[in-house]
């Protein structure tokens, strides 16, 4: 079966971006290109910008804070009529951007950011305000600021603690993003190559501050995280930050640094491929751990506690962000623990080579590497598959209930083997070690060793109905010359889709011989057309395939085994052309060279010819 398609919706945001060293010397070609021409510059280092904008610059606000209360907003809206302003200039770190945004909400004005930390903010479509002690988010894209200017020289003096703090928040970004019920493939690569660059920048950034390849990295970094948080809808860890920010007055950056690897344990278990995509881009195995080592590492706050919290607020801050099972995750930020994943599992490995090493007294060295592949894959899929000891018994019971189904006749291992395709998939291999020769195709559940030895011309259907079929042989070997003395099984269904082994009533083989070439390699028989049939489907592989809404039916074909002295057996199957399941057979057995036309015969019946190629034996 397939997978199901994917299925997901995007929204770019378009900002213009420009993006390198020195580019705020650009501000004032930025302004005028959109239209202005009396700039409101928000943020507390101003002074470059004003000088590039010169007379453009008519009045300044220095009074950004945090998680943008509304007082502040309204102090330099003041501003805004005052001075005739038409367009918005933040210089900062999101606090600005936010200003910035809460400006241009209420007054429509376009808005250029300059950002200068990684909060990511001046890319997302998102404000958060707070009044009353409480901080409400809101989404429009007029948010959005119209042009944003990255100039990494702004961020060569943002110190280390504030640039790892503000990493790590751009970092929780990326995180949330890959296991966002919005994610999507494009958002998912932003994601991956903002964690490696953020990962890889911030130990440089903490040796040489001032090393402008890092800077420009992580600033990249933070950019494309700014996307991602602008992008999907975020997750828990945002969701307690902002509780924590909003009514607790923790600070924006440390809260996201401190918080992150935890929430990471706490979502680990649900989200094992986005852990792994994070532990991969940070290059290391446990993704929430390696997000908690990096941060210590880099001397970011450690707890909740050293932030200010107190422990009793920790059911607070669950209960207010909505977090249903959050608060053990909490408690251990607030002490400020080396998270555990939940679900991690225990590492099976030295149990895994215990077992493999024990093979190793086999006296084929075959067996030995064989056994131990297979133990390695069978603790490799319990152990990501997370299985369960219920569903361990129910495999053994299947494959009991599989033993218990065979007899002489009824081989129910042949049938899962190739139900699960794993006859085909040995027999291509084999084939594709002699591509020359007649290609082979699975032997079956029903071939009966010793059939009755007949001579060319015979009837193998005995008078059994159904549409009459005369088929013709031959057999050479790879330059077309004929193999005399082939020893020919046959064996195939009745019309109805029955072997003989599965009709109880029949006394002795029916529809199975064994013919033998003359010395032109021929030979030939009559019988009856073969016909689609199930597999029999009344034991566990049946079970198997009701459960997986399966058919059991094989295409109609006809059975052959040719052996001959001095050439590599033959196991191969004839497939009607124009026969039903052709393109779903049961055992995945069909190869397109193997469909043969069945044309009509004098008689009324059908005619069959085709030549095997034999491949010489290797000895
Ligand atoms: P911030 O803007 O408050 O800056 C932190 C401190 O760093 C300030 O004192 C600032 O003056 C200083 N600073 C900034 N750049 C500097 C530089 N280059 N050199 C020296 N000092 C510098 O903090 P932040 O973490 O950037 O932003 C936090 C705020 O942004 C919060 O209010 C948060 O809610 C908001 N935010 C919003 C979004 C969004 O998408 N809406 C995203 C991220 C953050």
């Amino acid at each position: 079966m397939t997978e199901p398609v994917e299925s997901f919706t995007y929204t770019a945001h378009a900002s213009r971006v420009l993006f390198g060293a020195g580019t705020l010397s650009r501000l004032r070609d930025e302004t005028e290109r959109l239209g202005a021409s009396r700039v409101l510059l928000l943020g507390r280092r101003t002074d470059r910008a004003a000088a590039v904008l010169g007379p453009l610059a008519v009045a300044r606000f220095e009074g950004v804070a945090m998680h943008t209360p509304v007082e502040v907003t309204e102090d330099a809206l003041s501003l805004v009529g005052e001075h005739g302003v038409d367009c918005l200039v933040s210089i900062g770190g999101g606090s600005a951007t936010g200003l910035g945004k809460a400006l241009a909400a209420r007054t429509g004005l376009p808005q250029i950011a300059v950002p200068t930390t990684y909060a990511g903010s001046e890319v997302t479509p998102v404000l958060g305000e707070t009044a009353d002690g409480e901080k409400r988010t809101r989404r429009d894209p007029a948010l959005l600021p119209k042009t944003v200017l990255y100039d990494v020289e702004l961020t060569l003096g943002l110190p280390v603690g504030l640039s790892v703090t503000s990493g790590l928040n751009a970092m929780a970004h990326a995180v949330e993003a890959l296991y966002s019920p919005e994610a999507n493939p494009v958002v998912d690569r932003f994601a991956v190559d903002a964690l490696t660059r953020l990962a890889r920048a911030l130990p440089s950034i903490a040796e040489r501050p001032d090393d402008p390849e890092a800077r420009s990295d992580a600033l990249i970094g933070a950019w494309l995280a700014g996307i991602c948080l602008g992008s999907v809808a975020m997750g828990p860890h945002h969701k307690l930050c902002h509780v924590l920010g909003g009514s607790f007055g923790l600070p924006h950056a440390e809260t996201h640094a401190v918080l992150l690897p935890h929430v990471m344990a706490y979502r680990a278990g649900s989200a094992p491929e986005a852990m792994r995509r994070v532990a991969a881009a940070l290059g290391a195995t446990d993704a929430p751990a390696a997000v908690f080592d990096l941060a210590t590492r880099l001397g970011a706050p450690g707890s909740l506690a050293e932030l200010g919290l107190a422990e009793a607020d920790l059911p607070v801050v669950a209960e207010q962000s909505g977090t249903p099972g959050v608060l053990e995750a909490l408690g251990e930020a607030w002490r400020g623990d080396r998270p555990v994943a939940a679900g991690e599992k225990p590492d099976l490995s030295r149990l895994t080579e215990q077992v493999v090493a024990s093979f190793s007294p086999a006296s084929d060295p075959r067996v030995a590497g064989l056994l131990g592949d297979l133990v390695r894959r069978l603790h490799g899929f319990v152990a990501d598959n997370d299985v369960t000891e219920d569903e361990w018994m129910t495999a053994i019971g299947f494959l009991t209930r599989a033993g218990q189904m065979c007899s002489p006749t009824r081989q129910e291992f042949v049938l899962l083997s190739d139900t699960l395709g794993i006859s085909s998939a040995v027999d291509l291999l084999t084939n594709s070690r002699s591509p020359d020769t007649t290609p082979s195709a699975v032997l079956g559940p029903f071939y009966v060793d010793g059939p009755p030895a007949v001579a060319s011309g015979a009837n193998l259907a005995e008078g059994l109905p159904g549409v009459p079929l005369r088929a013709d042989v031959l057999i050479t070997d790879l330059d077309g010359r004929p193999v005399p003395d082939a020893v020919v099984d046959v064996w195939q269904s009745n019309q109805d889709g029955f072997y003989d082994v599965q009709l109880p009533d029949l006394e002795g083989p029916v529809l199975r011989a064994r013919l033998r070439s003359d010395a032109d390699g021929r030979l030939w028989f009559s019988s009856i057309l073969p016909s689609e049939y199930p597999i029999p489907d009344d034991g566990p592989v049946g079970e198997m395939l009701r459960a997986t809404g399966r058919h059991p039916y094989r295409a109609p074909h006809l059975h052959f085994m040719i052996s001959a002295p001095g050439f590599r057996k033959l196991v191969t199957q004839l497939f009607v052309a124009g026969g039903k399941y052709l393109d779903s057979d049961a055992v995945f057995g069909v190869k397109d060279e193997l469909i043969v036309e069945f044309p009509p015969g004098p008689d009324g019946g059908r005619t069959v010819e085709f030549t095997f190629r034999l491949g010489a034996s290797d000895g």
